[in-house]
């Protein structure tokens, strides 16, 4: 049978890409937290995640402006959303020169790195101090863009969680100048793609989080791909609700009632084996301080649904194990709170002792798996959220897009 191209053989690799004494301008996600209190940068995941592919280039003897945003000022500059600790921890990391050097188009910074050294990475200030990264005119970022062009000419694309965006350093950097994906991205859509099109099976979806409607997208397309799909976190009780059962207070999206029951009935008509939580641990309240029982498949009048329950977290870990592919996205309750967090340490600790591949995406299910101490254990941890269940729900994202074309 003809296999058709896979998006990942497509994208341009940065290995063909002679860089040797080029000026590269590499666009990558030191989008990290802050600790609120102290100002300090709370996790370096993503700066430690670009480091293969700047070594790569530091090697090769490229030199490098590295183009990233943090959080999102709006276009107005905002001090606590600085390049400049991002680009310190870089120096701390890198066994090459960095050096901060502020704005790109500041004629101070733009001289600095035209007149600057091989082997050296210069990191430029928070794009998104401009407003024409992120303008919805294509002509106001093309124009925006072009002026960063002229710094370099070869461009690399490392930025997988901002990918799904279309803005200039993402997209129309890429339309001007000689694109490549870099190593991280690369990695991204080898392992999510492969997900996608040749998972060993059975391949087992974990879905949970706070709100159905930010993933009935990548529900409905999952549907078409995996062989058990299982439900936990606040959504479940709109799948809960729209199969008559009693929820009580627990968090439910009405207008997503029949969208849920459309759901079940899709994988049940599919043979896709959807799970949804047999018990819980319900409060009174939305905190610890709550009466907190453990209960059945309903939920009591005056509770509300928090965590699932131990019967679901064995069944659960069990259906885990036995997969040989399983991607998970959304916790499985209120982790935050640790009367809460059982469940979606009971699914991290399943997925550690999967023999098979472990794909985990999402900011807050990243965080859990990190918290229940099993990171390393996982296949991936996509370093995207909303680029991840972009992707997940089969769309091409525009940044992946953009080194697609010629
Ligand atoms: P991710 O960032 O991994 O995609 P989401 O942002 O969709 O995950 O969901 C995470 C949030 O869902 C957490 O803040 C968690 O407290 C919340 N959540 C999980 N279960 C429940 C529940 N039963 N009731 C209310 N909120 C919940
Ligand atoms: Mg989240």
């Amino acid at each position: 049978m003809p296999v058709s191209a896979t998006m990942s053989s497509k994208v341009p690799d940065l290995q063909l890409a002679d860089v040797q004494g080029q000026a590269v301008l590499l666009r990558a996600d030191f989008n990290v937290p802050f600790d609120k209190e102290t100002g300090e940068i709370s996790d370096d995941t993503r700066i430690q995640r670009t480091l293969p592919t700047l070594e790569y280039l530091m090697r090769e003897g490229a030199k490098v402006l590295l183009i990233s945003h943090v959080g999102r000022p709006k276009g107005q500059v905002v001090e606590s959303l600085s390049m400049r600790k991002p680009a310190e921890r870089l120096k701390e990391l890198l066994n090459f020169p960095v050096e901060f050097i502020g704005d790109v188009l500041d004629d101070g910074a733009r001289e600095a790195f035209q007149k600057g050294k091989s082997q050296t990475v210069y990191v430029a200030e928070n794009i998104r101090f401009h407003a024409e990264e992120t303008s919805k005119e294509k002509s106001v970022r093309k124009a925006f863009a072009q002026k960063i062009a002229e710094l370099g000419n070869v461009y690399v694309n490392d930025a997988f969680g901002a990918s799904h965006r279309a803005h200039a350093s993402i997209v129309e950097l890429a339309e001007i100048l000689p694109h490549y994906a870099g190593k991280l991205l690369k990695q991204e859509i080898d392992v999510l793609e492969s997900l996608l099109t040749s998972p060993k099976r059975p391949l087992t979806a974990v879905i949970g989080g706070a709100k159905i409607s930010t993933k009935i997208g990548v529900l409905e397309f999952l549907l078409n791909k995996v062989d058990t799909i299982l439900i936990g976190g606040a959504m479940a009780y709109t799948f809960l609700k729209a199969r008559a059962l009693e929820v009580g207070n627990s968090m439910v999206e009405t207008d997503y009632l029949s969208k849920a029951f459309q759901i079940v009935d899709k994988a049940d008509y599919k043979q896709v084996r959807l799970e949804l939580p047999i018990d819980h641990i319900a409060s009174t309240e939305f905190s610890e301080k709550g009466k907190i029982k453990t209960m059945g498949r309903e939920i009591a009048p005056g509770y509300m649904g928090m965590d699932i329950g131990p019967k679901t977290a064995d069944k659960y870990s069990k259906i885990i194990r036995e997969s040989a592919t399983v991607f998970w996205n959304g916790p499985m309750g209120v982790f935050e709170m640790d009367k809460f967090a059982k469940g979606t340490l009971a699914i991290a600790k399943a997925m550690a002792k999967v023999k098979g591949t472990t794909v985990v995406g999402g900011g807050d299910s990243v965080y859990a798996v990190k918290k229940a101490g099993v990171a390393d254990k996982m296949t991936h941890i996509s370093t995207g959220g909303g680029a991840t269940l972009e992707f997940m729900e089969g769309k091409v994202l525009p940044g992946i897009e953009a080194l697609l074309s010629e």
